[in-house]
């Protein structure tokens, strides 16, 4: 393990997708010099290089789900495909020149609080330390695969993966592929796998609510006319924000609104699937909106085809050879496909994140789930920001308007810090308590709560540690500010020793 660097950067930020990219261009656009991106993988673009299964693409209108600073005229279609997600965040990374401060292959395996020293000790996984005052986590809440512990799993022959580890060199064509899961990953892939493969038996659990979804090519004239006059893309976007956004009075307020939806997403199944033994097993039990409602025009026509088959009840087991469904059937299987989703109410393996007093934040959230304050600062974490952290996440939006939210309210804080010439800020666990108290309560009438299901978005104990509960402009006024009086701070030594700061007190 090498010595720890005497260097003090201000900012290290993990991870370079949506996230940690948009944090290190806010930082280069201010004029600050000293941070770094650590990224574990080879490349940019977080989410939206890992997972590159045939047919992943964005359920949310590209137009919205970009950077506000940095529209793209040239979006080929309406719902745009992975890869050209991942090119635009290159881009981005070019364009504002954060690229030179991404260490690639650097993988952070433990970030400690120093109290003495007030900043962030971070270890990587190839023995490499670095010290940064203030540590951004972009890691994200759905990076960690979740692959069930099923009996026998191990003892499968045949060859399997999860859709974020998806294996293009293993030739599907001819096979009999199982896929298990039915959520937006494999919404998307069964189409594009049942085209290759000679059989595919597909393991659904709780079917999902799907959508038709209006994904339409940009035609050249509006490219250009975006390109041209970019006043009608800020047009265009902001149309699609309130359009969406109107969907959180439902989500949040009224879900008996939702019902009123469901007739014509029965329609939507009754008219693609023939069978009508089918179209009730795809037909969910619970309300619209209480799981992620998803968006597809070619799922139910692929399960309508004479190669597939659907098993409802999930998996029972796996045998050398194939898996046994909820029936008892055992079906033989060449390759096995998970898409059974991610740890998103665990996103961070014990050990990773130390702060204060040694104290682990898994250990922190043991007895709450994964709770902070505006989904970004935790009590005893001092000068740690998690970007897209606890119930930051949306049914109805895209995430990317939720993390400009959150890099604003950091840059607020970084401010701050620098003109009070403040070592740590530690947010008070009262505020944390406090907040989420009153969030808890409002989430009790959201469709989430109400709608009969049970979601990815809860953790064990049934508490939903996901989702933001609430319209998204009002998460935006809520991270204007940097309050400093929401946090217990300590003054730099040497402000202290000079007394410039003698007007706010040590409160730590
Ligand atoms: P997911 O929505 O959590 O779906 C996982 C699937 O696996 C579910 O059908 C689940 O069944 C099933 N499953 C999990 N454990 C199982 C078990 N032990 N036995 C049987 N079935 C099991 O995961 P995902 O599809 O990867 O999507 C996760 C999230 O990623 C999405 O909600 C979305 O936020 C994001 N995403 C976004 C896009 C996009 O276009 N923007 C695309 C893909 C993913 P149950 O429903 O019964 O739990």
């Amino acid at each position: 393990m090498s010595e720890l660097p005497q260097e003090i950067l201000d900012v290290a930020i993990i991870g370079s997708g949506f996230a940690g990219l948009g944090m290190a261009i806010k930082l280069r656009q201010e004029g600050r010099r000293s941070f770094v991106v650590l990224e574990k993988e080879a490349a940019l673009g977080g989410t939206w290089l890992v997972n590159h299964y045939p047919g992943c693409a964005c359920d949310v209108q590209s137009h919205l789900y970009s950077f506000s600073f940095e529209q793209n005229p040239d979006w080929s279609r309406t719902f745009s495909p992975q890869s050209e997600i991942r090119d635009y965040l290159e881009h981005c990374a070019d364009k504002y020149d954060v690229r030179r401060a991404i260490r690639f292959g650097c993988e952070v395996t433990r970030a400690r609080f120093d109290e003495a020293a007030a900043c962030w000790e971070l270890t990587a996984a190839d023995g490499q330390q670095l010290r940064a005052r203030v540590l951004v986590s972009g890691m994200g809440g759905l990076s960690r695969p979740s692959i069930p512990d099923f009996p026998g799993l191990s003892e499968f022959r045949g060859y399997r993966f999860h859709s974020q580890q998806w294996d293009h060199e293993y030739p599907l064509e001819g096979k009999r592929v199982a896929v298990i899961g039915t959520g937006a990953s494999a919404i998307q892939l069964v189409p594009r796998v049942a085209e290759k493969v000679a059989h595919l038996d597909l393991y659904q659990r709780t079917p999902p609510w799907v959508l038709s979804k209006p994904d339409f090519r940009v035609a050249p004239f509006w490219r250009r006319l975006f390109r041209q006059m970019p006043w009608t893309q800020r047009l265009f976007r902001t149309a699609i924000y309130w359009h969406l956004e109107g969907r959180a009075f439902a989500f949040t307020r009224f879900p008996a609104v939702m019902k009123l939806i469901q007739p014509m997403a029965r329609r939507f199944i009754a008219r693609q699937i023939r069978d009508p033994a089918l179209r009730a097993k795809l037909t969910p039990d619970y309300t619209l909106g209480c799981k992620r409602v998803l968006m597809a025009n070619d799922y139910y026509p692929t399960l309508d085809r004479e190669h597939v088959d659907v098993h409802s009840g999930g998996v029972k087991g796996f045998t050398a050879t194939g898996v046994i469904g909820a029936d008892g059937l055992e079906r033989p299987a060449d390759a096995v496909i998970l898409a059974t989703g991610f740890a998103a109410t665990e996103p961070l393996p014990p050990g990773a994140i130390i702060g204060r007093d040694g104290v682990d934040i898994v250990e922190a959230w043991k007895d709450t789930g994964p709770e902070a304050y505006l989904g970004c600062t935790v009590a005893g974490f001092p000068n740690l920001f998690i970007l897209a952290g606890p119930n930051t996440g949306l049914g109805h939006s895209s995430m990317v308007f939720m993390i400009e939210s959150q890099i604003a309210y950091v840059m607020d804080a970084l401010r701050r810090m620098d003109q009070d010439n403040l070592a740590s800020v530690d947010l008070k666990p009262a505020v944390q308590a406090e907040y989420n108290r009153r969030l808890q309560r409002r989430m009790q009438r959201t469709v989430w709560e109400t709608g009969g299901c049970r979601s990815w978005y809860m953790d064990a104990g049934g508490k939903n540690v996901a989702l933001w509960p609430n319209f998204t402009w009002q998460f935006r006024l809520r991270t204007r500010r940097f309050r400093l009086n929401d946090y217990d701070w300590r003054p730099h030594p040497r402000a202290s020793a000079s007394g410039a700061v003698a007007t706010h007190g040590a409160q730590a």
